[in-house]
């Protein structure tokens, strides 16, 4: 018998007309004997050639396949699987590797259904390819994606711990905050209605010092409350003609005292006048307060300047202090919120680490940029910041 009868002869004289062209596709069709130990291939059509690279005839040599074709690792489990469709009446799948001539490994899926079960049993069996070229290029693809997938999860998951981490710590800053100076207006109102103090003088100053405490707290909450409304968009501004000097006049007189108290020199200059801005009057203010306040806290030797001149289109204002400054690799981060120098529980400066956020928030929506400098630690530190210039046009 030639191979060519062999390896049809469980076939019809169509079927073996047809096998010639199912030898061009990636997969084959056999028939088999099967007993508890034995696997005893008898046809095989299609493309058996194509997908091994071996002939058709050592399919149909006892064991070649399950021992030199099939991977090593799998021989067993596709051994088990062929026993159990024996019994099984319907057709069952298996996918499993296979190694072809040119030793290019294939994963293949075999689909098997029991054709006479008396007997020596008969499978009748079909061998596709599931990993060929386009296969493995469309999962090549699919890998490239799930890793740009994961990347782009992995940075998102960095930045929410970022973010938590920045939380807990404003939320232990923040508790701190609130809590200092309610602990202080409360020891103090405890001493004055226990009658813990010695004479007018005493109840006066214990007085002052809970209302110190109480406007404190004030601000915290005000900051609190600012960033939640512009970050909520319920921020609205009253863009309006505002008279510089009459501004610096004020900043000037409120913190002259504190100035004062800590001896530092305080000057407030406008550089031409008059200087018209076109702005929110109580958030231009509420922008100075915040960085005139921050240089006094942030200074104890030598002054503040503050200063406004005409630049373009703008007005710009500077801020100098010649205090405790800014190490360069923290600067560009002062203006996210919560984040101060010394962000640590036993700081020595308090604040909520909203102040600049704000700030920057309040001049970029009246249409300016606000910047900060300083040489490094203990060196300094200006913050700059614009503003539109009340031009003609705005009336
Ligand atoms: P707060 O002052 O309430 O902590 P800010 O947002 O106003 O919050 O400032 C954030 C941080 O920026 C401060 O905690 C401080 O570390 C730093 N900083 C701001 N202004 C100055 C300054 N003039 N000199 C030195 N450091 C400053």
């Amino acid at each position: 018998m030639t191979t060519t009868d062999r390896q049809h002869k469980d076939v019809s004289p169509t079927e073996k007309q047809s096998s010639r062209g199912l030898e061009q596709i990636s997969g084959f069709l056999y028939t088999a004997e099967i007993s508890a130990a034995q696997f005893s291939p008898k046809s095989c059509v299609g493309g058996f050639t194509k997908l091994t690279g071996y002939p058709v005839t050592s399919f149909l040599k006892s064991n070649f396949y399950n021992e030199v074709i099939v991977d090593r690792d799998d021989v067993e489990h596709l051994r088990a699987f062929r026993r159990a469709s024996k019994s099984s009446g319907t057709a069952r799948n298996f996918s499993y590797r296979i190694n072809s001539r040119g030793g290019k490994k294939l994963v293949v899926n075999e689909q098997v259904v029991a054709i006479e079960m008396r007997g020596p049993v008969k499978l009748l069996g079909g061998i596709v390819t599931l990993s060929d070229g386009r296969g493995m290029i469309s999962s090549e693809v699919t890998i490239r994606k799930e890793k740009l997938r994961f990347q782009e999860m992995e940075k998102l998951n960095k930045h929410l711990l970022e973010v938590n981490q920045l939380k807990d710590e404003f939320l232990a800053n923040t508790s701190h905050e609130l809590r200092t100076p309610l602990n202080s207006i409360i020891g103090f109102l405890t001493l004055i209605t226990e009658g813990y103090y010695e004479g007018d003088d005493e109840l006066r100053l214990f007085t002052r010092n809970a209302l110190d405490s109480s406007y404190h707290l004030l601000n915290v909450i005000n900051d609190l409350l600012d960033i939640s409304k512009i970050e909520s968009g319920r921020m609205q501004l009253q863009i309006e003609k505002v008279y510089v000097d009459e501004i610096m006049d004020e900043i000037y007189s409120l913190f002259k005292v504190q100035a004062d108290q800590k001896n530092l020199k305080l000057e407030c200059v406008t550089l031409e006048t008059p200087l018209f801005a076109a702005a929110d009057v109580r958030k231009l203010k509420q922008v100075l307060i915040n960085l005139v306040g921050n240089a006094i806290k942030f200074t104890d030797k030598g002054g503040i300047v503050v200063s406004v001149e005409a630049a373009g289109q703008y007005l710009k204002y500077h801020v100098r202090d010649t205090g405790i400054g800014i190490p360069r690799e923290k600067q560009d981060k002062l203006f996210q919120k919560f984040i101060q120098v010394d962000g640590t529980a036993t700081r020595k400066y308090g604040g909520s680490g909203l102040g600049l956020v704000i700030s920057k928030h309040l001049v970029e929506m009246m249409g300016g940029e606000i910047a900060m400098e300083s040489d490094g630690a203990g060196l300094g530190t200006t913050v700059s910041f614009t503003v539109p210039k009340w031009t003609k046009e705005d009336i």
